[in-house]
């Protein structure tokens, strides 16, 4: 029996009334009973929502990503064992790259992206701060903090690891606890995928729940706190969201569901380019990826009606010459089974359907050849190609064969295709093969709004293509309409956000910095000017190591005197001489200048000079400057002096040393503010005894 594990600990039903037998999908032979008979999914909640959240929060968002990294490299060095319970599944060992390496791979990135792109805190500051009041005593701003629930996932059959890490990393390092219901037909490539994490000893408790099995009552438990994130078929979807609890108890509800993916041949890529080429190879693979089990798998071949004869042609052909159906685990094997007999059924089922609404026949079918393989025991399904006379038959955008299976379509022109492709709708990706830059940006205005992504092929991009079927965690993946209407991933660091909750807050620059951690201009200041550090009364900020370092401690310069001279020399030395800097008449007559002014990037130059402690200490490098903005025309004989303030301190969990972002303005003798940018740099962790 597969256990379930609930509570931090493993469990398994006692005495089972319901229980379903799962078989490998090649042979038929029984793997696993699973069960979920007696199973306390209240429980589980609770226990997210409390102990899980204790835990995680316990972290900060750079420790629970560098987590993720260490699960990763975890999962990594036991993958063997994932790949020989995945070829049960009727996977093959090129599947196992997109599910079993592609899941790892995407906890990696959002790990990397997590500590490379967000503070290492628990509040996540979204976009600029905005003045409320003249004086800037009363500000503005969106922060993000995670839910207080439980991240749910209900995941479907075809991707039991990649489907559940995709949704772990983003909810992990949002600090949100999550509980896995996969698929009960791989469910236990899933519970394998969860015993390893946990063996690693990397995950808090309470943060990873496993449902094995079915969890009808689930949705009953949740409310307003707790997230749902559900990956199948588009009724189970309607179903989940009709739910009372997400109609009018505030669950928070994505749904990715099936969708009736395009792949478009430009009018530009007939037969002999390089695109026609790469247009076939495309669509052979998303068809035969997962034995078509893809949310992403091209459904709908659109190409223009005079190229369909040899559309058809090229994929008989190359599908004839390259597929070998069978087990995985035989090595001649270049695609499997479907994941059970019930999905060979329901694949049969909806081809027929197919071929009743008007379509024929080109390859494959229900009743088509299956090589080697055994047709009996295994859910073997070949490779079918249809085609349609009339491309506006309405089953050929409505009804998803959840297998090999393509129905190509012929269209008239780039409205006639944007029309086709828009008959789905609304669709997770889509496959433009063009070289006409003209074509690509008519087909992204076309189908841009009922798609969550468009993949644009020409022989430039193909050999190095990620491909039309595999989502990316740095990009969205999820679709308008029938796609589910969600997101299940963001785009990069998006996909974290859904875990969390985005609030307005306002306050006194003094209230915003504390809730930030991020120091606000306005906010209290620990000031040093070169008097006081002269006479040991201040430590200039640059002398403090990130122990001692604190938001808001600053250095206030004296003013420096602009000459004419030094703008020359600017200009001469650098070669910039811009007539505003070198030509008086001419800056006079330009409207925004009093007459020659210095250069902003000498100004820059010369507040480095002004705020910089020179002698060797904790800062380490100055790694760029950000948001730069020149506000007031500096002329000959105006000063500068500089205002340096420690805005935002971000110590690296893999270092000793980590990032500082200094809030940085210039005025000018009037207190006017000449310039305002950050300065980030790297700063140690602890002085060096040589420093001191
Ligand atoms: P389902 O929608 O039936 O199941 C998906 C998940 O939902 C499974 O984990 C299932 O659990 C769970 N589930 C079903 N009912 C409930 C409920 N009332 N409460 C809580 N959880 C529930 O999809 P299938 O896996 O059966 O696949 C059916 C079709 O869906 C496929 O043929 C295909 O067309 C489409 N599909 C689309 C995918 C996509 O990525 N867009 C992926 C997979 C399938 P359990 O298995 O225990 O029933």
């Amino acid at each position: 029996m597969l256990p379930s594990y609930i509570q931090d600990s493993w469990w398994t039903p006692e005495d089972p009334q319901k229980v379903a037998e799962v078989h490998d999908a090649s042979t038929g032979e029984p793997v696993c009973r699973i069960s979920t008979d007696g199973l306390d999914t209240r429980a589980a909640v609770e226990h997210a929502r409390s102990v899980g959240q204790a835990g995680l929060g316990e972290l900060t968002i750079h420790q629970r990503a560098l987590r993720l990294k260490h699960i990763a490299g975890y999962l990594d060095e036991h993958k063997e064992e994932l790949y020989a319970l995945s070829d049960r599944t009727g996977a093959t060992r090129r599947d196992h790259l997109i599910d079993v390496d592609g899941g790892i791979g995407t906890l990696r990135v959002f790990s990397s992206k997590g500590r490379k792109e967000l503070p290492n805190t628990n509040v996540i500051i979204d976009g600029d701060v905005e003045q409320l009041s003249r004086d800037g005593s009363f500000l503005g701003e969106h922060i993000y903090t995670r839910l207080t629930g439980a991240a749910v996932q209900i995941n479907a059959f075809n991707f039991p690891v990649w489907g559940m890490l995709e949704k772990l990393g983003p909810s992990f390092i949002a600090g949100v606890p999550t509980i896995v219901k996969p698929a009960s037909q791989t469910a236990y490539v899933t519970q394998a995928c969860v015993r390893l994490m946990l063996e690693s000893g990397l995950v808090p408790d309470g943060a990873i729940q496993l449902i094995s099995g079915s969890a009808r009552d689930l949705l009953d438990h949740l409310d307003h706190r707790d997230h749902v994130a559900f990956t199948g078929s588009a009724a189970t979807a309607q179903m989940l969201r009709s739910h009372r609890n997400v109609q009018e108890g505030g669950v928070r509800f994505t749904a990715e569901t099936d969708s009736l993916n395009a792949a478009i041949l430009g009018p530009d890529a007939g037969p002999g380019t390089p695109e026609f080429d790469a247009f076939i190879k495309s669509v052979t693979l998303e068809m035969t990826a997962k034995a078509g089990q893809k949310c992403t798998a091209v459904r709908r071949t659109i190409v223009p009606s005079e190229h369909v004869d040899a559309v058809v042609e090229a994929l008989r052909s190359r599908l004839e010459s390259r597929v070998v159906l069978g087990d995985p685990r035989d090595e001649a094997t270049t695609v499997g089974a479907l994941a059970s007999k019930d999905q060979q059924a329901e694949v049969g089922r909806a081809v027929q359907t197919l071929l009743s609404a008007g379509g024929t026949l080109c390859l494959g079918g229900p009743e088509g050849d299956v090589g080697t393989a055994d047709a009996e025991a295994g859910a073997f399904f070949p490779p079918t190609v249809l085609s349609f006379d009339d491309a506006r038959t309405p089953e050929v955008h409505a009804v998803e064969a959840f297998g090999p299976v393509t129905s190509v379509l012929g269209y008239a022109d780039v409205d006639d295709a944007v029309e086709l492709a828009a008959l789905g709708g609304g669709s997770l990706v889509a496959t433009v093969c063009t070289h006409d830059p003209e074509t690509a940006a008519a087909f992204a205005r076309g189908i841009g709004s009922h798609h969550g992504r468009v993949l644009f092929l020409d022989h430039d991009d193909a050999k190095t293509s990620t491909g039309h079927g595999s989502p990316l965690p740095h990009l969205v993946h999820g679709g308008p309409g029938r796609a589910g209407g969600g997101e299940e991933l963001g785009g990069g660091l998006r996909a974290v956000k859904h875990y969390m909750q985005r609030t307005a807050v306002q306050g006194s620059p003094d209230l915003l910095t504390g809730v930030t951690g991020v120091w606000h201009r306005g906010a209290r200041a620990n000031t040093a000017t070169p008097a006081t550090v002269a006479s040991g009364e201040a430590v200039h900020p640059f002398r403090k190591s990130l122990a001692e370092l604190r938001i808001g401690d600053q250095f206030a310069s004296g003013l420096r005197t602009v000459d004419l001279e030094d703008i020359l020399a600017f200009a001469e030395s650098t070669g910039d001489t811009f007539y505003a800097h070198t030509d008086e008449e001419a800056a006079m007559a330009n409207p925004f200048f009093p007459r020659r002014v210095a250069h902003g990037y000498l100004l820059v130059s010369w507040a480095a000079g002004l705020f910089v402690e020179p002698a060797p200490g904790p800062v380490l490098a100055n790694t760029g400057l950000e948001n730069l903005s020149f506000q007031t025309p500096v002329t000959y004989d105006d000063s500068i002096r500089v205002t340096l303030t420690a805005k935002q301190i971000i110590p690296r969990e893999t270092d000793d040393y980590g990032e500082v972002r200094w809030d940085t303005v210039l005025h000018n003798q009037h207190d006017e503010v000449v310039a305002t940018y950050d300065v980030l740099t790297r700063v140690a962790k602890e002085k060096k005894p040589e420093w001191a």
